[in-house]
């Protein structure tokens, strides 16, 4: 757009200067021309009153002989006989203008035609006219058109360049924002865009890192919230648990004991969610701590699915292992609690449904175990965010109960072990899958930086 506005403008106002500039080459042609015809008009009186046709001939041809531009001169007597003329050798004089009896001046593409009345003591006599070539006209042009075109380019060139170097500026903190905003949406990280400018950008990146600061302010407290409260609900859930163990125990009349275990139930759920809300806050601290072993992981694995089957008699799952024995390095309990996770969530999420599989292989340096059930699936577009912190789908698994959080633990526990966690749409149902490092007790496993930092 600068470029096109600069050739407009530029454009145009070479165009009026070379307009103006060949006008007043005509208008002073025209002048000079004018006075001369006057001269030559007054210095025929004579040779028209006598008829002396030599003279007047003479005079025209000494005329077109001092002023080259004059290439046809005639002289017309008052009844617009011609009565002398002189042109020069192979001039065109068919283009010659006839201008009887009034004094003009008319242009006529490179030509100038000029008429000058005969006067002897006010009595018109004759009439003399001239055909004059504008010969550094087309000069003129050429070397106008040239000089635009050089300037024009130049000019051009200039404006592309400032162009070039006020847009990389300007597109680069513009794109260096945008970069920020999509990784602050990925990680959650909420960093701030380094910006000394004073422009309308800075203004913008100033209002994003202000809102970064604010978002980051009431991140912190509503962690804080959450830890504080979590940790005084904790206590009392533990002695309700226990009272409620000890009714069920002692209770005898079973109306009663139905009560006390519906309740018991409900703590149980109450107790879970405390225990994911201080899992979230340990990580947000970044507290949460791995209690590093060797085990064997297909043990672990049908462990777990079997206390699972025990809870949730209308699925089946069914266990497949390519390995068996295969010990790898890591947090025991931790990775069980994944497992149960995604178990849960594949009977949670497939109502109506009986089947759940559980498969695990080993691929490389890493172990894959997949869950995969043939429940409700998760739209597309939420297959990359469900492991954000709170986040559920807003179809169908809306409606069933849950708080978003425990996916959110189990990418940072398998993170924190160098392993990925993913999810997949299956033609009917869903696949989760865990890979994680096959490590020896004497590798140091430490949690990667970036991994950490992921909230
Ligand atoms: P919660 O299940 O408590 O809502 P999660 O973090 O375990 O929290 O899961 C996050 C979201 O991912 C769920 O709300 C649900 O929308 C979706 N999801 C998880 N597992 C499955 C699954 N197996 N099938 C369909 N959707 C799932």
């Amino acid at each position: 757009m600068q470029v096109f506005t600069s050739v407009v403008v530029l454009g145009v106002f070479f165009a009026v200067f070379i307009i103006s500039d060949i006008k007043s080459y005509k208008e002073r042609k025209a002048e000079s021309m004018n006075s001369l015809a006057q001269v030559i008009a007054a210095n025929s009186v004579s040779a028209l009153q006598f008829q002396d046709n030599e003279t007047a001939t003479g005079l025209l041809k000494e005329l077109c002989v001092n002023s080259p531009d004059i290439v046809h001169a005639v002289i017309y007597d008052v009844n617009g006989k011609l009565f002398a003329r002189y042109s020069k050798p192979g001039v065109d004089t068919a283009v010659f203008v006839n201008l009887r009896n009034k004094n003009t001046t008319v242009f006529a593409g490179n030509q100038l035609f000029i008429s000058n009345l005969i006067r002897a003591e006010n009595e018109l006599i004759g009439t003399l006219s001239l055909q004059v070539e504008l010969s550094e006209l087309t000069a003129i042009k050429r070397g106008r058109a040239k000089l635009v075109t050089i300037l024009l380019l130049a000019a051009v060139a200039f404006a592309f360049l400032v162009a070039l170097i006020v847009q990389t500026y300007i597109s680069r903190r513009l794109l260096n924002l945008v970069n920020t905003m999509i990784q602050v949406r990925k990680t959650g990280n909420y960093v701030t865009v380094p910006d000394n400018g004073k422009d309308e950008i800075s203004t913008l990146i100033q209002a994003f890192n202000k809102l970064m600061v604010e978002v980051k302010e009431s991140q912190q407290k509503k962690d804080e919230f959450i830890g504080i409260a979590s940790h005084e609900l904790k206590t009392p859930l533990t002695s309700i648990k226990g009272y409620l163990d000890l009714l069920n125990s002692i209770e005898e009349k079973s109306a009663n004991r139905l009560f006390v275990q519906k309740s018991l139930e409900s703590v149980q759920k109450l107790e879970r969610l405390i225990k994911d809300l201080l899992d979230v806050s340990k990580i947000q601290s970044g507290q949460l701590q791995l209690n590093l072993k060797s085990f064997v992981i297909d043990e672990l694995i049908n462990e777990t699915v079997q206390s699972l089957q025990a809870v949730s008699p209308a699925h089946t799952l069914t266990c497949k292992h390519e390995v068996v024995g295969q010990r790898i390095y890591g947090d025991r309990q931790r990775i069980e609690q994944v497992l149960i996770n995604l178990l849960s969530n594949a009977v949670k999420y497939s109502p109506g449904e009986t089947e759940v599989l559980i498969s695990s292989k080993r691929s490389g340096d890493a172990f894959i175990i997949q869950v995969r059930d043939y429940g409700i699936g998760i739209p597309d577009e939420d297959l990359s965010r469900i492991f954000e912190r709170f986040y559920r789908t807003s179809g169908s698994a809306s409606h069933i109960s849950g708080f978003g959080l425990g996916l959110y633990i189990c990418r940072d526990i398998i993170y924190r072990h160098r392993g990925e966690i993913w999810a997949q749409n299956e033609e009917t149902g869903t696949s989760f899958f865990i890979s994680l490092p096959i490590q020896h007790e004497t590798e140091l496993l430490q949690p990667a930086e970036e991994t950490i930092k992921i909230k």
